[in-house]
């Protein structure tokens, strides 16, 4: 606004409008005609659309499929539990980091997304749903720690008091192990917690399910974890999909617990998903495996499932409408 010759105090009056929001300059009541015909020469409020919204009759959760100013399509999800409602929202538009278990990298990553177009995520689902948000994870599709820049940049504006004001303890950041991204973050203290999608503590199986060990061994991941608590003293959650045969032995339960010693870590254990495209199948050891790390005095805990009725979990919702419109070309 300074820059555009206004007094200061425009920037936030606009800057409340967009969170109460508003979708057109022309809604900005407060701002003189001239200046709205000003600000539309000159910016875009940019404005999700709902491509489609599936409702758990199970449980509640509402996953939604928004689409986006240039046709690309992003997926959300709205979880409701006793500690208030959860947004989980994704950083980017696929995703290049390979997991093999994993449905949304399947198709690669198209871009980042911006700052925006996150805080439209967390802002929309509210508005559309009437449900206040109260926590925020970055576990949806996309790696946050390859957008980084754009990341941090959302985390400011959805903690900004005279916007959404969601305190950084109320906001989770999910990474397969992108070593300097856990680095630059540590330096900078935030209160939010930090998630590491470990999945196999031994280098050999995690680089087999996980291409990104293969430039930041598990190894240097655990180093860099242990530098993150000293720095911050944030607990750090590591998550574990439990796959059969794969990663759900004793040995590897033990082998977590040597690697997380000297810091308070805390396991959640996540029944995995079927992926159709996937050869990786659930494992039947999740509460052995549980009991085998509480005995070295880890704190384990097995994620509930929410939302299976409705494609909720990690980009199945996206390949199935990608799915449908490929479909759809080819009977033309
Ligand atoms: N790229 C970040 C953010 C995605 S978070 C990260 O990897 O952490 C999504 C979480 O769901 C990650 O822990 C991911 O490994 C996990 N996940 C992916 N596919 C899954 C599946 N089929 N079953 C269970 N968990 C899965």
């Amino acid at each position: 606004m300074k820059e555009m010759g206004e007094p200061g105090f425009r920037g936030k009056q606009v800057f409340s409008w967009l969170h109460r929001g508003a979708v057109s300059f022309d809604e900005m009541s407060d701002l003189s005609k001239p200046l709205r015909e000003k600000l539309k020469t000159q910016c875009v409020i940019t404005v999700p659309r709902v491509a489609r919204k599936q409702v758990s009759r199970l449980d509640g959760t509402v996953k939604y499929l928004w689409e986006l100013a240039d046709g690309n399509c992003i997926e959300t999800v709205l979880m409701q539990y006793h500690h208030g409602n959860t947004v989980c929202i994704s950083s980017q538009v696929g995703c290049r980091m390979g997991c093999a278990f994993c449905a949304s990298t399947i198709a690669g990553k198209v871009r980042d997304l911006t700052p925006a177009e996150m805080l439209d995520q967390v802002l929309f689902t509210q508005l559309d749903s009437g449900q206040e948000i109260s926590n925020i994870v970055l576990m949806g599709i996309g790696e946050p720690m390859d957008n980084l820049d754009n990341v941090l940049r959302f985390l400011e504006l959805v903690n900004s008091h005279d916007g959404m004001n969601i305190g950084m303890r109320h906001i989770s950041l999910s990474t397969c192990g992108v070593i300097p991204g856990i680095r630059r973050l540590a330096e900078l203290e935030l209160q939010l917690t930090l998630s590491v999608s470990l999945h196999a503590p031994d280098s050999e199986t995690r680089s087999r399910i996980m291409p990104v060990n293969r430039a930041f061994d598990v190894d240097d991941l655990f180093d860099a974890c242990h530098r993150y608590f000293q720095k911050t003293g944030r607990r750090i959650s590591f998550e574990y999909a439990m796959i059969d045969g794969i990663n759900d032995s004793d040995w590897q339960a033990d082998l977590i617990a040597k690697k997380l010693r000297g810091m308070p870590g805390h396991v959640n254990l996540i029944p995995l998903n079927d992926v159709v495209e996937s050869p990786f199948k659930p494992s039947k050891r999740v509460a052995a495996f549980q009991k085998r790390l509480e005995s070295h005095g880890l704190t384990a805990t097995v994620r509930r499932s929410l939302g299976g009725d409705i494609d909720a979990s990690c980009g199945q919702l996206r390949r199935k409408a990608m799915e449908e419109a490929r479909k759809g070309e080819d009977s033309q």
